[in-house]
């Protein structure tokens, strides 16, 4: 048994190492135990259950929650010879009799089923009267009732312990805060079952906050730089914040689609299969998309807007990089969006202890936003892991931002608002503070303020970005009844009485912020001058055609990776081709001589070639 799980990882596969717990995973459930696997997006879930499946006896079983992932998976499994097939609501009925009767014959490795379906009478019958290899639960997190992606029918998953005794039951999640955990244990019934963990870390992916200053220049000015003509999501709160940014995107020349659940069912699905069967798509969307999207060279996420929590924030950029290529997390922020998500958490219709929670978590985000120090720290630290001080992978690792002793700019603020009577909003307070000529502060008798024009020195950027981080604090409330009217908190009165000292961070104006660096990732398009850009971009037409013939995306056929290593290492055999990473033996025959007939095709010239390897290096 020990060589046929490493056996099946190379042949099947095509990779020559397990990663991190996966081997110790694999042996464990090839062994018949039950476990909870917690590893990040990307870190190799599936293959924990993949071949155990293939290895032990019986049908595995995957309860999966989304169809679109189903298919993905099946499709990736279809294409490295393994009979896999999938039980959901979208597939017609005599394809339903087909996939039964593959099962009932024995000849199916993986069953994928979605949670409704494997609980129903018919297939928990023909369930019982066939061999299993073992459940793998998915997403697991969807047991629980305070994640952000419960179902219900993962409740009811708990009858597969009594249902199917000696069937091993393998849980698998990314999402890994304490509370989730014993929810899953818990309500699966895997108590005293082992817990693996592989860290959270995602190195590959580079988190950056900016401060919102014309967010469409910004985030424009960094798809420039980093990612032209790559595939990427936005994130937007809104609908119409989507449909906006869809369309100015696609005006200036990006291939940006929209969703979100307003558009009708066909075109969201149309807009979905087109983000991942092509390379170059950008999708503008609300958090309604990307659960269950397994594109693994999504080279970016944006969000234009705030994300809910950390949690809900480490998910979404965690769809960012699954290739383990590098990949960005980009955000903009301002004082408006602070003051939205404040408003949002204090008037929903939650009970007491789900506000303080939201409140809580609320801060937590905020405060990853303003920090001056890693950001990659603070986020593992949040999901419990110890880690080195600076990840030298993060916009303040790379410029070190700078603090300043903010005391006294607080107190003027604070004692602004206060003079004007907590009724207004942070634009006028500021045109207090700078002595705006304007006529409202005179009808209003502001001019008259002792705290009219003390304020000058600081310019309006400045100011902004000092109340944004006032509010941020809670050093400062705000009502948005009122049209976003800050008022004072109890945390107001030691800063005023210049009891505590307010250490900010300096936002730098665009124009003198440090240019975001330029990376050696994959370009775009072809540099015709450089054989190597050729030979990638001809490798990539190639596995486009080939996935297109199939009605099936491009990295189901190979990933980047293993395209960049045909590059370097320029196989010219079936043997040689054979090393490639993901190339396991049945995509050896499938597509073996397509690919060297490319790589012929575009052949460095021998002396070239070992200068191409380093310069792709
Ligand atoms: P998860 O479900 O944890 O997000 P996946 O199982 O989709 O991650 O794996 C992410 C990517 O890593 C996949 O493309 C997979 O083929 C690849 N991968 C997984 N395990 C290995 C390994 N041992 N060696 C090389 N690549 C791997
Ligand atoms: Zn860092």
């Amino acid at each position: 048994m020990a060589d046929d799980v490493r056996r099946v990882l190379e042949r099947v596969f095509g990779y020559a190492e397990f990663r991190g717990q996966q081997e110790e995973v694999v042996r464990h459930t090839v062994g018949g135990g039950d476990s909870l696997v917690l590893m990040p997006t990307g870190g190799g879930k599936s293959l924990c259950y993949q071949i155990p499946s293939i290895v032990r006896d019986g049908t595995g079983v995957v309860v999966s929650p989304l169809i679109a992932l189903m298919r993905d998976q099946v499709e990736s499994l279809q294409q490295a010879g393994v009979r896999a097939a999938c039980l959901n609501s979208s597939l017609p009925y005599r394809e339903v009799l087909q996939v039964e009767s593959a099962l009932r014959a024995g000849r199916l490795d993986l069953l994928y089923v979605a949670p409704e379906r494997l609980l129903g009478d018919r297939t928990f019958e023909l369930l019982s009267n066939v061999p299993l290899a073992l459940f793998a639960i998915d997403e697991a997190h969807c047991v629980s009732q305070w994640g952000h992606d419960f179902r219900p029918e993962y409740l009811r998953l708990s009858a597969l312990r009594e249902r199917f005794p000696g069937v091993p039951r393998i849980a698998l999640t990314a999402t890994a805060d304490e509370p989730t955990r014993r929810e899953i244990v818990d309500r699966l019934g895997l108590r005293g079952a082992p817990i693996f963990v592989d860290g959270f870390d995602r190195p590959n992916i580079r988190y950056s906050v900016v401060p919102k200053n014309n967010p469409r220049k910004q985030f424009h000015a960094f798809l420039r730089e980093c990612h032209p003509g790559r595939s990427g999501i936005v994130y937007r709160l809104s609908r119409k914040g989507v449909e906006d940014t869809a369309e100015w995107l696609r005006d200036a020349g990006v291939d940006a689609l929209p969703y979100h659940a307003g558009l009708g069912k066909r075109e969201r699905q149309a807009n979905q299969d087109r983000f991942i069967r092509e390379d170059d798509v950008v999708m503008v969307a609300t958090i309604a998309f990307g659960m269950g999207i397994d594109k693994p060279d999504v080279r970016f996420v944006a969000h234009l807007d705030l994300p809910k929590s950390i949690e809900a924030y480490y998910q979404e950029t965690g769809r960012a990089g699954r290739d383990g290529d590098p990949a960005d997390a980009w955000m903009a922020y301002g004082l408006k969006d602070v003051v939205m998500l404040r408003h949002m958490v204090e008037n929903s219709d939650a009970g007491d202890a789900r506000k303080r929670l939201e409140r809580r978590k609320l801060d937590a985000l905020l405060g990853y936003c303003e920090l001056t120090t890693c950001r990659r720290r603070t986020l593992l630290s949040y999901f419990g892991e110890t880690v080195p001080e600076r990840c030298g992978n993060c916009d303040n690792c790379l410029s070190p931002v700078e603090t300043w002793n903010a005391t006294e700019a607080a107190q003027k603020a604070l004692s602004c608002v206060h003079r004007t009577g907590q009724r207004f909003g942070a634009v006028y307070v500021i045109d207090v503070l700078r002595g705006s000529e304007a006529e409202r502060i005179r009808r209003f008798g502001h001019d008259q303020l002792s705290t009219y024009g003390i304020g000058k020195e600081i310019g309006a950027y400045e100011w902004r970005s000092v109340f944004r981080q006032l509010v941020a604090r809670g050093l400062l409330k705000v009502d948005m009844e009122g049209y976003g009217t800050l008022s004072l908190t109890e945390a107001s009165r030691p800063v005023l009485k210049g009891e505590v000292e307010v250490h900010m961070r300096r936002d730098l104006l665009p124009k003198r912020a440090a240019k975001p660096r330029k990376r050696a990732a994959p370009r775009p398009t072809a540099d015709p001058s450089k054989w190597s850009d050729v030979l990638w971009e001809a490798l990539r037409q190639r596995r486009t055609e080939l996935a297109k013939a199939q009605g099936v995306p491009p990295y189901v056929v190979f990933h980047d990776a293993s395209l960049r290593e045909m590059v370097e290492q320029q196989p010219s055999t079936l043997q040689a081709f054979a090393e490639i990473s993901g190339v396991g033996e049945t995509k050896l025959e499938r597509y073996g001589e397509a690919f060297i007939a490319v790589i012929r095709a575009h052949a460095s010239p021998p002396e070239k070639a070992g200068a191409a390897a380093t310069e792709q290096a």
